[in-house]
């Protein structure tokens, strides 16, 4: 089940840079929690990060998402293959366009 933030909320910011999903966001008024990121945390911690830090205990599982392990493991598995894919085309445009201001390679040690 993906998990929600209640309006008891006191947007404190503490949730937010824990979700290892990007799963946190600020919304109109308070943080929210993206169902389509959120995975309780499985693939990644025995429990969901975000509980375990919120000083309000304002983090109940969202009753419109309630989901098996199974369907928040493979959440966690496309979100992850998603990751890497943009990581290696980051990775591919830095090594397309090198930097203006990177050294030449040396041959001192050649
Ligand atoms: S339970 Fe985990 S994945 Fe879901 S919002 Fe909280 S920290 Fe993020
Ligand atoms: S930790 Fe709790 S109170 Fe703080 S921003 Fe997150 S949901 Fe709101």
């Amino acid at each position: 089940m993906a998990l929600m933030i209640t309006d008891e909320c006191i947007n404190c910011d503490v949730c937010e840079p824990e979700c290892p999903n990007d799963a946190i966001y600020m919304g109109e008024e308070i943080y929210e929690i993206d169902p389509r990121k959120c995975t309780e945390c499985v693939g990644h911690f025995e429990e969901p990060q975000c509980v375990q830090v919120c000083p309000v205990a304002c983090i109940p599982v969202n009753p419109a998402h309630v989901e098996t392990r199974e369907t928040l493991w493979e959440r966690f598995e496309r979100l992850a293959a998603a990751k890497a894919a943009s990581a290696r085309a980051a990775a591919e445009d830095a090594g397309g366009k090198p930097s203006p201001e990177a050294p030449p390679p040396s041959t001192a040690e050649i």
